[in-house]
């Protein structure tokens, strides 16, 4: 019996792991990279075309192989320059397009876009042949060798396997190398939910978090403490001279600033769920899905909100909860968590948000800082919803079974976060 709940306490499956690397090309290498950029920027754009321009012809699209053939016997042949760059990373481009309409087709995205030299965010990918070497602190790309890179964190290149290397480049002008492994590294199996290992937790304006033990972390405000000098530079850049040397200049030190609050924002939420998954008693965690985009819609709270960006806290604690073996009860977008009384289930007709303070008329409950009622709150329905039990009397959802993992309203299991860092553009674009 002790030995099998031993073996039961793992799951091995092959995981894959993406890690960001900040690199540092020299002047050389830089040139080789535009080089890279440019020619799978082209490639991209010229099967767009192709693609359209045959469906507006013959009503029918091209497949992948059609567009293949055309590549490498017609357009390489005629611009030669593309044999200049590794020409998996063209290949790859053509593949990243296919994807795109699949996902147009399927109803998930838009119809895909022109790429531009102008858009910001530059990327290539290399499917094969990059080498890590974490020792010397360098990256071997095809053609572009021995590229400085900042390991901030290891895998295991023994066992791990380098899947893809996505190389970007940000409108700051700095550089990183996205490497993606498969591993078949052992996670641990979520652990059971327990009512009194179940914390509830309520986000704010306000305060950044409140716990239903009653523990508050305050809002950083990174966006608005930055926000001054930022609108300043904003300034400045709509005065200048469209096209000019000094407008690029100064479109790049926005671009710093923006990065630089990103990052301040990023290295907050790391901490923040850092300290709730690997330093609390708590095994599960009983979270608001928040409907974000509905609530940027309301003008007034828009900037707040957007500066909190919610929505990658909840992604940084799902993953972190993953990989500790840990489970995020996620409850409706419209339970109403702040109009009730969690100690006798009374419920207020109005709850302005100027009333910090909850006294409750029905049950005598008084003092209780409104925020905690609302976590406590968070965390009862999250448990009802999760073990369906009668012990939490306030929700009123159907059950579901759950061995946990990240649990929403029936049972579904958010998506397996493999990244160790999400990219710096969801941080602005959320
Ligand atoms: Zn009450």
């Amino acid at each position: 019996m002790l030995a099998l709940y031993f073996f039961d306490f793992l799951v091995s499956l092959t995981t894959m792991k993406a890690y960001k690397y900040r690199i540092y090309p020299n002047a050389q290498q830089a040139e080789c990279l535009r080089q890279h950029f440019g020619c799978v920027r082209f490639v991209y754009n010229w099967a767009l075309a192709l693609k359209d321009r045959s469906y507006k012809e013959t009503g029918k699209g091209l497949s992948k192989r059609e567009i293949q053939d055309r590549f490498v016997h017609t357009l390489k042949k005629e611009k030669t320059w593309l044999t200049d760059v590794n020409s998996q990373s063209l290949l790859a481009a053509l593949g990243n397009l296919h994807t795109a309409f699949t996902n147009f087709f399927a109803g998930r995205a838009k119809f895909p876009n022109v790429k531009r030299k102008s858009s910001g965010w530059q990327s290539f990918q290399c499917p094969q042949h990059v080498r890590v070497n974490f020792d010397q602190g360098v990256i071997d790309l095809p053609k572009i060798p021995g590229i400085k890179a900042r390991f901030h964190r290891r895998f295991d290149l023994e066992q791990a396997k380098i899947k893809t290397v996505t190389i970007k480049r940000s409108p700051a002008g700095h550089y990183f190398a996205s490497v993606l492994v498969a591993t078949d590294a052992t996670t641990p199996k979520p652990s059971v939910i327990e009512s009194d290992k179940t914390l509830g937790i309520d986000l704010g304006l306000e305060h950044y978090l409140i716990d239903s033990e009653g523990n508050k972390t305050p809002n950083p405000r990174v966006l608005r403490t930055s926000q001054d000098r930022l609108s300043i530079e904003q300034k400045k850049l709509a005065r200048l001279h469209k096209g000019g040397k000094n407008r690029q200049k100064q479109r790049q030190l926005v671009a710093k600033k923006h990065a630089q609050i990103a990052n301040q924002r990023h290295d907050f939420l790391h901490k923040l769920t850092y300290q709730l998954v690997y330093k609390k008693h708590a095994t599960s965690y009983a979270v608001e899905d928040l409907h974000i985009k509905g609530m940027i819609k309301n003008h007034a709270l828009a900037k707040s909100i957007q500066d909190a960006s919610w929505g990658i806290f909840l992604t940084f604690l799902s993953y972190k909860c993953i990989d500790a073996g840990k489970n995020v009860l996620k409850i409706g977008r419209f339970e109403p968590s702040s109009k009730t009384c969690n100690h006798c289930n009374h419920r207020m007709e109005t709850m302005p948000l100027r009333v910090r303070v909850w006294d409750c008329p029905a049950c005598g409950t008084q003092g209780i800082c409104r925020d905690t009622n609302a976590a406590r709150n968070i965390r009862d329905i999250g448990l009802a919803d999760a073990l369906g039990k009668s012990v939490c009397v306030k929700s009123s959802h159907t059950t579901s079974s759950v061995s946990a993992g990240v649990v929403s309203k029936g049972t579904e299991l958010l998506a397996q976060y493999g990244s160790q860092e999400a990219p710096t553009r969801t941080a602005q674009a959320v």
